[in-house]
C-alpha cells in the first residue's frame, strides 16, 4: 500500500517519512500506464504549525507507451517532484481539495493518509505527450499496416497520404 500513518506527527510534530514502491500500473479512471518493473517513491511529512503540514515527494519509475508511429511499447523513463499543502480536519472521512484565492491545500482527517493519488498525479503529469520508440521509427504502413522499421512492404506511402484525397472533396472554385 502507497501510504504513511502520521499518528505519531499529528501528536508530537517534527517529520515523518515512507517509501515503497508501485506494482505494475498507474491508473486514472479508465486508463491504465503500464510499468515495466517498479515505480519507487518515497515522501516525507513535515509539521509547518498550527494544522498544516507539508507534503514533499518523488516518484520514479518506467513507463511502457505507445510510440506514436509504429505502436510498440516503448520504456520512458520518468521522475516526478510534488509538493502540497496538507491541512489536518480531525475527522474528516476522506481527502479535500481546497483552493481558496492563493491558498491551495489538501484537508485530510485520518492518521494514515493514501499517498496513490499524489504519486499517480505527479507521476503522470511528467510523462511526454508522445514518444518515439527511435529517431527515424519509420512507422506502420498505411496501406497494409505493416511495421515499416521490420519489413519493406514495398507501398509507396506518400501516395496514400490522406490529406491528398481531400482536394477531391472540395468543390470547385
Ligand atoms: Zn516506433
Ligand atoms: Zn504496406
Amino acid at each position: 500500500m502507497a501510504s504513511i500513518n502520521l499518528a505519531r506527527l499529528l501528536k508530537e510534530g517534527g517529520v515523518a517519512r515512507a517509501s515503497g514502491a508501485v506494482q505494475e500500473a498507474f491508473h486514472v479512471g479508465e486508463e491504465r500506464f503500464p510499468l515495466q518493473g517498479e515505480a519507487l517513491w518515497k515522501v516525507s511529512v513535515s509539521s509547518v504549525g498550527g494544522h498544516e503540514y507539508w507534503l514533499s515527494g518523488e516518484v520514479e519509475g518506467v513507463v511502457l507507451m505507445e510510440c506514436r508511429r509504429c505502436l510498440k511499447p516503448t520504456p520512458t523513463p520518468i521522475h516526478a517532484h510534488f509538493q502540497h499543502m496538507l491541512r489536518y480536519e480531525p475527522g474528516l472521512k476522506e481527502v479535500v481539495f481546497h483552493e481558496e484565492a492563493e491558498d491551495e491545500y489538501y484537508a485530510f482527517g485520518e492518521p494514515d493518509l493514501d499517498l496513490l493519488p499524489f504519486l499517480t498525479e505527479a507521476f503522470v503529469s511528467e510523462m511526454p505527450f508522445t514518444v518515439l520508440c527511435e529517431e527515424g521509427c519509420k512507422g506502420l504502413c498505411p496501406v497494409c499496416g505493416a511495421d515499416r522499421n521490420l519489413v519493406d512492404c514495398g507501398h509507396e506511402v506518400e501516395a496514400h497520404h490522406p490529406l491528398l484525397g481531400l482536394k477531391d472533396l472540395l468543390p470547385e472554385l
